[in-house]
């Protein structure tokens, strides 16, 4: 059955062998059984299915959330030979009659269609009535309570289990915490199926956070050194911001849009599909953007301010290199963000439990935020797993950060915050320390202080630092009242009293730092000067091919395609048969073009 399995792998997609667990997953579905499998984003997922798919008589069936989703998925199977369609509210009814009798004819190896409109009777009465090869619940955690938007239409998918027993199910999910794989266990009635887990590393990913200075300056400054040309994503939290940034962007020459909820829906969806069919387009957006975009190509991800939860983080810097090429997530995070979180969270709603809940999560944000240590062990704790060692591949580990002795500093700032009554912000409070006579220092005579200006011989910018990490490590307290009034937490005692000392992260001229990373952290997809022109040119061949069908580039090939082709320089079909991603279809499809573009360019060196 395996070897059936690699050759399907081979003839249809090109790829030689199977990656991480899925074989096991392909061998479990082939064989009639169901299964569970959790693998981070671009590990895979859609070849568990696939696969088994092309193996088994009848149709699969593949259940997903978003209408983008599918259409991407169908585009790049039909690219492949492979006889796969969806069904959604977006076809008219003709449209649907259509697929319902290729379905119906046994011409659908692949049939896609969105949870609410699968469980209606209509539907479970057509899949009655043709041989179902299998099911594949696609972005599994929707059932969950912890999950989604989508919840009440996947829980109607337990029907699945009562009406089509024999037909093996396939949950997936790139969500691996406990609780959201229990209740997808329970919900979709899996409990006695294998569950597949994977790491949750993403290798390619290179974690750089960096303090924020001048955001506008520190991001132009990344994107051009490390990703010029590349498509990226840069997350704000407002709308507002998203626009301001977009725009200042795009004042500076790059190819930026934006994209939020506020926006008119055809300007969204024209914004999205520019990034999906485009090359190098850059998407400035508030997290309403991301779910349902799988360009694999994404090779950066930056956030502009702090996200909420390290879940959230996980996610959003997940959508950088699906493909598995080089990649880099930035985040740049200040003193402000610090304090806008413990505002919200002082005003929030909710219960005591929640509300403590809600605490432990930002902690864990910080921690990665303020960490002198490997960011990907920190992160992969965080989700129960163990990286026995740094892993050389984060912005901590190929710069080792620097520490300074701050207890004195530290103990100083505390008391400044005592000594002026607790009623005070940051600005002020570093106000007083610096011994700035401001009017307001004046007029409440802070300035007769004993400790007004003991804070001289530390810069501004080391003071806001200080008393980031001071807040960060919970030291410190910030009000509910909108002014971000400092106060001092219990746990800040022994440290005032001298019983502890603290050290600190020393923050570093962002910019330098990014310059010096810039040649150690391979960043960028690497293809040498003198490769630069057929490069160019077998992208530009895609993007033509692309065009003319209405597809995004990637459904034609894939970078890693392009890059093996610069590599090997294939002069004939059968050795652009050799080259990963290349399988049947795509090579009498598009062999021949790509092989002029080679051919030509060879002639041009000789
Ligand atoms: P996921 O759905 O888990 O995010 P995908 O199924 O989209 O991931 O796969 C991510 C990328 O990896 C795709 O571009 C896919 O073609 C590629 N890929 C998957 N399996 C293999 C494999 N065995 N060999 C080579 N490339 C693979
Ligand atoms: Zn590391």
């Amino acid at each position: 059955m395996m070897r059936q399995a690699e050759e399907v792998l081979r003839r249809v997609w090109g790829y030689d062998v199977f990656r991480g667990r899925q074989a096991e997953v392909v061998a479990t579905i082939a064989s009639g059984q169901d299964a569970l499998v959790l693998m981070p984003t671009g590990g895979g997922k859609s070849l568990c299915y696939q696969v088994p798919a092309l193996m088994r008589p009848g149709t699969a069936i593949v259940i997903s959330p978003l209408i983008s989703l599918m259409q991407d998925q169908v585009a790049t199977l039909l690219q492949l030979g492979v006889r796969a369609a969806y069904l959604s509210s977006s076809l008219d009814a003709h449209e649907a009659r259509a697929i319902e009798s290729q379905l119906l004819d046994g011409r659908l190896d692949l049939l896609y269609m969105a949870p609410e409109r699968l469980v209606t009777a209509r539907t479970l009465d057509l899949l009655q009535r043709v041989p179902i090869s299998l099911f594949a619940i696609d972005e599994a955690h929707c059932v969950s309570q912890w999950g989604h938007d989508f919840r009440a239409d996947y829980l109607g998918l337990a029907v699945l289990a009562e009406q089509f027993p024999q037909v093996p199910r396939l949950a997936l999910t790139a969500t691996a915490d406990l609780r959201t794989r229990a209740d997808i266990i329970r919900l979709l009635r899996l409990e006695s199926a294998p569950v597949f887990l994977s790491s949750f590393d993403r290798p390619n990913l290179f974690y750089r956070i960096l303090p924020r200075l001048n955001a506008m300056e520190q991001l132009t400054d990344f994107i051009r050194r490390e990703h010029p040309g590349d498509a990226g994503v840069v997350y704000c939290l407002s709308r507002a911001k998203v626009e301001k940034v977009a725009a200042a962007l795009q004042a500076q020459g790059f190819p930026a849009l934006p994209y939020h909820a506020g926006l008119p829906a055809q300007v969204r969806e024209a914004n999205q599909t520019r990034f999906l069919r485009e090359e190098g387009i850059i998407v400035v957006a508030t997290i309403a953007f991301g779910m349902g975009i799988d360009k694999p190509n994404v090779r950066f991800v930056a956030h502009l301010d702090l996200p909420k939860s390290l879940e959230a983080y996980y996610q959003e810097t997940g959508r950088a290199g699906r493909d598995g090429l080089p990649s880099t997530v930035c985040l740049f995070y200040g003193l402000q963000d610090v304090i806008k979180h413990q505002q919200m969270l002082m005003q929030s709603e909710g219960s005591e439990e929640h509300k403590r809940h809600e605490r432990r999560r930002i902690d864990a944000m910080l921690q990665l935020c303020e960490t002198t240590d490997c960011r990907r062990q920190l992160l992969l704790r965080y989700f129960d797993e163990h990286l026995p060692q740094p892993c050389g591949y984060c912005d901590t580990c190929s710069e080792p950060v620097a520490t300074w002795d701050a207890t004195e500093p530290s103990r100083l700032a505390l008391s400044a915050v005592y000594r002026t009554g607790q009623r005070y912000g940051v600005e002020y409070v570093v106000e007083v320390l610096t011994g700035k006579r401001s009017e307001r220092v004046a007029a409440n005579q802070h300035d007769q202080l004993p400790l007004f200006g003991q804070g001289q011989s530390l810069a501004l910018k080391s003071w806001r630092s200080v008393f980031r990490q001071l807040l960060a490590k919970g030291l410190l307290q910030v009000d509910g009242d909108g002014f971000g009034t400092l106060r001092l937490d219990p746990s800040c005692r022994s440290l005032l009293k001298g019983e502890v000392s603290l050290t600190l992260r020393q923050d570093r001229d962002t910019l330098t730092a990014q310059r010096q990373a810039r040649g150690r952290s391979k960043a960028a997809v690497a293809v040498d000067s003198a490769d630069q022109p057929l490069w160019l040119a077998l992208r530009a061949c895609r993007r033509a091919l692309a065009e003319a069908q209405g597809v995004p580039p990637y459904v034609i090939f894939h970078d890693s395609t392009l890059l093996a082709m610069v590599e090997h320089m294939p002069l004939s079909l059968q050795e652009m048969r050799q080259i990963g991603g290349i399988g049947d279809s795509k090579l009498s499809r598009y062999g021949e073009a790509f092989l002029a573009v080679i051919r030509e360019h060879v002639d041009a060196l000789a």
